[in-house]
């Protein structure tokens, strides 16, 4: 039996990143069932962060993380953790409401953008076939997030302090008795008055075992696919770019360029795999918005975005049981948003008040409660599926 102040179930970029900034306060112990960091999400991911990207109060902990991610504690990685990027949202006939709130939005917030006719959008994405869209938007501040090094930033730095990454730890019960929980592995049995819930697509599973009641927060499938360029493109200063009708994004991935049809698919926690057919819808997009033609898939996968019915986090203590603490829910936005996500939650876990930057921004213990309606009530139904919280 090892003791620690506080466990947390799940090492992606969410219980890494919480148990780093809880690691100054005690014993941090991570138990993660795979047998490396991040194998699931957070490994599979299109590693952007963009202001323009996700419902509300995930946006706000974008804001709230890009500091951190820009300028990380000395020592915290060899590397920079953000490069350049881009991001052009492409509207068509009809879609230019749309635009329009997503640029009012980012003027409200501060963001750089320019909003154009799509044959300039050519200057920063050249294979675009300008006559499918109308207007474009384009956030220069998008950035390409280093998600190894961040991951592996937030495990260095909680091993620096004590705390460390137990591996193959797959936690098959969690009781709570005299004031302290019991979480049982392969790797044995581990104890602490707090636990942090990071599991990801597996975030209900763990409340069940905790013997919580039931909570509306489920994972969804995305397929992503990476193909060759043809030859003479060159994608590397290419920027993410979406539609704003969300039916595809593109990106370059080292020489390479990434594609999503941008699926939603329910499913059940697991190692996710790419859809066929939404590996053909990619590339069918492809064909059709852009000048590129798909030869050969170099390697397609599937990833698991996890959501509570109104897309927002589930950040703080559960309504029954304070001592287990949520951090889940980043649906799209869990990268991006992980620097400021886990300072929320080691602030429930502390039982300090919210950190004054994410108060600032208007998020209240309440907006974020893993108790607020939608997610405690099964009458909520499951999140919407294909349908992402509208950009604000
Ligand atoms: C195709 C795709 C593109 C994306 N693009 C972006 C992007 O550009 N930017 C961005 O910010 N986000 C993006 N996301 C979302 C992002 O990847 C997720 O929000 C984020 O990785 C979630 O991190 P996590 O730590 O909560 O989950 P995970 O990385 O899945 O980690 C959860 C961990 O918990 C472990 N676990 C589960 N149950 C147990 C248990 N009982 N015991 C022990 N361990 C357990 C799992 O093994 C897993 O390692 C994308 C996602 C996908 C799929």
């Amino acid at each position: 039996m090892e003791t620690a102040d506080v466990i947390v179930i799940g090492a992606g970029i969410a219980g890494a990143s919480v148990s780093y900034e809880l690691s100054t306060h005690g014993k941090v112990v991570v138990l993660e069932a795979e047998a490396v960091a991040g194998y699931h999400a957070t490994g599979r991911s299109a590693a952007i962060i963009s202001e323009n990207y996700g419902p509300v109060l995930w946006s706000r902990l974008v804001t709230a993380s890009r500091r951190f991610l820009a300028a990380p504690p000395e020592g915290f990685s060899q590397t920079p953790l953000l490069s350049p990027r881009g991001a052009l949202f492409l509207a068509r006939e009809g879609e230019h409401a749309a635009l329009t709130r997503q640029a009012d939005a980012l003027a409200r917030r501060g963001a750089f953008f320019e909003v154009m006719p799509a044959r300039e959008a050519l200057a920063h994405c050249p294979v675009l076939r300008p006559d499918q869209f109308e207007t474009a938007l384009y956030e220069p501040d998008c950035k390409d997030i280093d998600t190894n090094a961040l991951l592996s930033g937030y495990i260095r730095g909680l091993q620096a302090r004590g705390g460390r990454v137990e591996v193959n730890a797959p936690v098959r019960s969690l009781e709570r008795s005299d004031g302290v929980w019991r979480a049982t592995t392969p790797r044995g049995t581990f104890e602490a008055p707090v636990v942090i819930n990071a599991a990801g697509g597996w975030a209900r599973e763990v409340s069940s075992l905790a013997g919580l009641s039931f909570r509306n927060v489920v994972p969804f499938r995305r397929t992503a696919v990476l193909f060759n360029p043809p030859a003479g493109y060159e994608p590397s200063s290419w920027p993410m770019t979406f539609d704003v009708a969300e039916t595809f994004y593109f990106k370059p991935e080292a020489g390479r360029v990434m594609v999503s049809p941008v699926d939603m698919a329910a499913c059940e926690p697991c190692d996710a795999q790419a859809d066929e057919l939404e590996v053909a819808l990619a590339i069918d997009r492809i064909h059709r918005f852009t000048t590129m033609d798909v030869r050969a898939v170099t390697h397609k996968w599937g990833g698991l975005r996890t959501f509570a019915p109104d897309h927002e986090p589930v950040i703080g203590p559960d309504p029954e049981q304070p001592t287990f603490i949520w951090l889940a829910g980043q649906g799209g936005n869990g990268v991006m948003a992980a620097a400021a996500a886990a300072r929320l939650a080691a602030s429930f876990a502390a039982g300090r008040s919210i950190p004054q930057d994410i108060a600032a921004l208007g998020l209240t213990a309440a907006s974020v409660s893993p108790g607020r309606p939608c997610v405690i009530d099964a009458a909520a139904g499951t999140p919407t599926v294909g349908c992402l919280a509208a950009f604000q």
